[in-house]
């Protein structure tokens, strides 16, 4: 069970430790990596030893993130200690990969939005309401009176857009939209950052030519759900966004795609209008948001996607 801690406590944590490992979430998006990295050229500058790890793989639309080249991956077997381990933006520790067993940290800190977090660490800064944990560092480097750059701006602009889907989702406040417009003060190029985001290789436009005519109904159409069978799951392709596919046909409240990334490991994306799609994720060993929330099933994809549709069926 994590201690809470405040916005205040969290960022004095940070000035007192002088070596600092950051690590990001698997499967990486936009906000566990800008905000880690916003965070760790900040503490660079204020001259501690700074470390990110990031145990996965980083899409290339993702390559543009100003200091992208400081991720590490955690070798394997290799032992790092350090004053403070910061998880930003995973909600159970099963989502740091191999640095949950490389780093060895005096102190385990926290930083995270989701409403499924599993109170892991030994300090956690929580923050449910934020659409991003790039809103979280926007907060701390304002209560801390923090000096931003550019670079750090273009960090946090982007794990706040990736988050809020460009301020679509329903995650997006006032106050999300407000974080968004003080960092284009400092220079962010809204266009530019989106242009870099929605790039694909043609690998992955043309992996969705092959997996839209899987699109399925259940439910009368209220849940809609696309299949990346093993033999056609291509590493390389970035999928993230094939969900938005089934999620904005009319009628439908739960989109999922799943993913067989090995032949009995199937990766299920959920996105929902009004059913709360974290729990369900979390009834699977996954976790997430409301109305974004993800996990893995072990078993054939037949059978992954009869057990998750027999409990959205109950809840639509
Ligand atoms: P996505 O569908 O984009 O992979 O994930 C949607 C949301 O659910 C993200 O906020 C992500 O962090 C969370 N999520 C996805 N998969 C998992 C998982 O296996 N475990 C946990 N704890 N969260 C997940
Ligand atoms: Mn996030």
């Amino acid at each position: 069970m994590s201690k809470e801690i405040s916005l205040l406590e969290t960022g004095r944590m940070l000035q007192a430790a002088e070596s600092i490992v950051l690590c990001t979430h698997v499967s990486p998006d936009g906000d566990t990596l800008g905000s880690a990295l916003g965070l760790a050229r900040f503490l660079r500058q204020q001259g501690k030893q700074i470390t990110v790890f990031c145990d996965d793989d980083i899409n290339k639309s993702l390559s543009f993130i100003p200091g992208i080249e400081m991720c590490q991956r955690p070798v394997e077997g290799s032992t790092v200690t350090a004053d403070l381990l910061v998880v930003v933006d995973a909600s159970s520790f099963d989502r740091v990969g191999l640095v949950a067993d490389v780093v060895k940290p005096k102190v385990l800190l926290n930083i995270d939005h989701h409403i499924s977090n599993t109170r892991f660490a030994d300090y956690l800064y929580l923050d449910d309401k934020a659409a991003a944990v790039g809103e979280v560092m926007c907060d701390l480097f304002e209560a801390m009176h923090w000096q931003m750059d550019e670079e750090m701006a273009v960090c946090f602009y982007t794990a706040i857009s990736t988050d809020c889907g460009s301020f679509r989702y329903a995650n997006t406040t006032p106050k999300t939209m407000r974080d968004a417009a003080k960092l284009l003060e400092y220079g962010v190029q809204p266009n530019e950052i989106s242009d870099c985001l929605d790039i694909r290789s043609r690998a992955t436009v043309e992996l969705l030519g092959k997996v839209l005519p899987s699109l399925s109904f259940a439910c009368e159409g209220k849940i809609a759900y696309i299949t990346i069978t093993n033999d056609l799951y291509d590493k390389n392709a970035q999928t993230d966004s094939f969900v938005s596919y089934p999620r904005y046909i009319d009628g439908v409240d739960v989109a999922v795609m799943f993913k067989a990334v090995e032949p009995e490991v199937i990766r299920v994306s959920m996105r929902s209008k009004s059913v709360d799609v974290a729990q369900v994720a979390l009834s699977f060993g996954g976790g997430g948001h409301l109305r974004a929330a993800g996990c893995t099933i072990y078993a054939p994809v037949e059978t992954a996607r009869e057990q998750l549709l027999a409990v959205l069926s109950k809840l639509v």
